[in-house]
């Protein structure tokens, strides 16, 4: 079965409970977009899945295409599709974006499999035109002095040249001016298909009008607590989230 499937996961920060009781099931070929208030664990939730190691994981289980990744160190987890665009993308000195995107490329072969210089050329060429991106901006460092709005389109760029199974985007319409959000977005959309399964993070549902998600789920507190349709986001951003603390109390 190709699904991002997360059972009964509890996660922990510095032996505070974060996570309690999350279940989901993401079938490949849908995005379905997690929304909350602050604070109620939706970035943990991203960093458990990728595997940050600052988060504990104390119960339940994260099977991708019906393997337990629980155990996998990063890059593991990341060979098998798995992609996360994060809230606070890193600057990393000294590394173009041209060359990290080759390391990230190669480092999703299998082993003694070279990522040709056609392939790599090809498809950056076509991911810039997505991205309506001049091809001189490989050459500048990773993220050093990017806008905001750089940063978010360099992540996009990463997930058209790695071609992941399963995206994680957390936050990532965050200080983005409209243009920017749509850009990035028509860049998640030329992704969608069959092969495509995905969690789009968001407080808000501004991005949801550019990249409607199959489903929507509301995390409070640690656990799921509303699952819907898009029309769940929109009720979001006319009612705010009083009336979710309201049922999760009730
Ligand atoms: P959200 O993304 O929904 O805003 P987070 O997952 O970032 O929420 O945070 C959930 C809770 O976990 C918050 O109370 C936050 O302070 C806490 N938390 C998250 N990461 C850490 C960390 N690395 N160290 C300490 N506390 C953390
Ligand atoms: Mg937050
Ligand atoms: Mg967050």
């Amino acid at each position: 079965t190709h699904q991002l499937e997360i059972r009964n996961l509890h996660a922990s920060v510095e032996g505070q409970p974060i996570l309690k009781g999350i279940n989901l099931v993401v079938p490949r070929g849908e995005l379905h977009a997690i929304m909350g208030p602050n604070g109620n664990g939706k970035s943990t939730l991203a960093k458990v899945i990728v595997g940050d190691p600052e988060y504990t994981v104390t119960e339940g289980e994260i099977l991708v295409d019906g393997q337990n990744i629980l155990e996998m160190e990063p890059d593991e987890r990341a060979r098998l599709g798995v992609f996360l665009a994060f809230q606070y993308p890193v600057e990393i000195p000294g590394v173009t974006i041209a060359n990290f995107l080759r390391l990230a490329m190669q480092a999703r072969k299998a082993e003694g499999e070279e990522v040709g210089f056609a392939e790599f050329y090809g498809k950056l060429q076509s991911a810039l035109k997505t991205l309506e991106w001049d091809e001189s901006i490989v050459e500048r460092y990773l993220n050093a002095g990017f806008s905001g709005g750089e940063k978010k389109r360099n992540e996009i760029l990463q997930m058209l040249m790695l071609e992941p199974n399963y995206i994680i985007m957390d936050e990532t319409d965050s200080g983005l001016d409209v243009d920017a959000l749509k850009i990035v977005a028509g860049g998640v959309n030329s992704m969608r298909g069959e092969n495509l399964g995905g969690l789009i993070i968001t407080h808000y549902q501004r991005l949801l009008d550019y990249i409607v998600p199959d489903k929507v789920h509301i995390i409070l507190d640690g656990k799921v607590v509303q699952t819907g349709g898009p029309e769940l986001a929109k009720k979001m951003d006319t009612q705010g989230y009083d009336w979710v603390k309201e049922l999760a109390t009730a």
